[in-house]
């Protein structure tokens, strides 16, 4: 068993969840929180709940919320002297109301807050000489200054021969940010391992209604190695090119009672690049990462339901998957 260091960047949050489903946010209503959060840092605590070295890159403010989150996160054993503390600005925020099990209504805090700070003069290069593998969050393309940090970060990470995955993680209420659609598509071209959900795949397309295959199929000629697209219940597949061919495998989604669905695609893509860095076979850091993204929605709260080995385990002996 390899320990791998792998880092990543971007918004360090904390999020209020409503408490009824129908909650709007233009009248007054119960909230839960605040829960440590961000797609980032989800993603580490997952990592190094798997026992692997975690390291991130953000900001925060000086006040609880920033307390609460760098706490949480060195509870679970992330490696937090990544993250700066901003005097004078506020702690990212996220307010969270689900219409549907599906759909999501969000009001973000993030390019305004300590987040919005973070420039390639804050990235403690020493720290990022001891990593391997940087994953890049597609909501973490909120500003200028974020985008030129993630480019400097990649660079050094695929000079010293390593790796680089990409979730897409598009939330609509950010798409209005113009550099986060441009960002989206460099990203790409410096990707080994692509981890989109498959309503994100169009963003891709190279014209309107290809079938997701084709998308998938241009993308590994172009150059990602690797794709894992996230199918919520439906479970998760994986792509790669074998001699020229599309190669594929499918696993069906684990039955389970799903109340919070943010989070999951930030456990199942640490647990899919950690395994399978670390040796696992596709298929089998595959089913580890449905399980993994499948225990995640059973907790409310965006990074509660992080798993470890031996829960990811427990659940692929309840119910086996292929
Ligand atoms: P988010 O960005 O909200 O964290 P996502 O859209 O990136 O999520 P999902 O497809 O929702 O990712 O979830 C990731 C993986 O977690 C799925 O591919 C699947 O393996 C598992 N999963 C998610 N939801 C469920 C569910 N309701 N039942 C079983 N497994 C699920
Ligand atoms: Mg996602």
């Amino acid at each position: 068993f390899v320990t791998l260091t792998i880092c990543t960047m971007g918004e360090l949050l904390v999020e209020f969840l409503s408490r009824d489903p129908q909650q709007k946010f233009t009248q007054p209503g119960e909230f839960v929180g605040p829960f440590p959060s961000g797609a980032p840092a989800i993603f580490a605590a997952q990592v190094a709940k798997l026992a692997h070295r975690a390291i991130i890159f953000g900001c925060v403010g000086s006040d609880d919320f920033g307390r609460l989150n760098i706490e949480r996160l060195r509870h679970e054993g992330v490696i937090t002297d990544g993250i700066h503390i901003i005097d004078n600005a506020v702690t990212g925020t996220a307010f969270v109301s689900y219409r549907t099990p599906q759909e999501r209504d969000f009001v973000f805090n993030i390019p305004n807050s300590a987040c919005g700070v973070f420039a390639a003069k804050h990235i403690d290069i020493e720290l990022l000489h001891q990593c391997t593998h940087i994953h890049i969050m597609g909501s973490s393309l909120f500003s200028f200054r974020m985008i030129d940090a993630m480019r400097k970060a990649i660079t050094v990470i695929k000079d010293a021969g390593g790796t680089v995955s990409f979730d897409p993680n598009i939330r609509k209420e950010m798409l209005n940010i113009p550099e986060m659609a441009q960002a989206l598509d460099y990203l790409v071209e410096y990707t080994d391992i692509f981890l989109p959900s498959e309503s994100e795949l169009p963003f891709f397309a190279r014209y309107k209604n290809q079938p997701a295959e084709e998308i998938i199929s241009e993308l590994l000629h172009s150059g990602v190695k690797h794709v894992a697209v996230k199918r919520a219940q439906q479970g998760a597949s994986y792509y790669r090119l074998e001699k020229n061919t599309l190669q594929t495998l499918h696993i069906p989604g684990h039955k389970v009672n799903s109340v919070d669905p943010t989070g999951a695609g930030g456990c199942f893509g640490a647990t899919f690049v950690s395994l399978f860095l670390a040796g696992f076979s596709a298929q089998k850091a595959l089913q580890y990462a449905n399980a993994s993204g499948a225990l995640a929605v059973m907790q409310q709260g965006p990074m509660e339901g992080i798993s470890s080995i031996s829960d990811i385990e427990n659940l692929l002996r309840d119910q086996p998957r292929p």
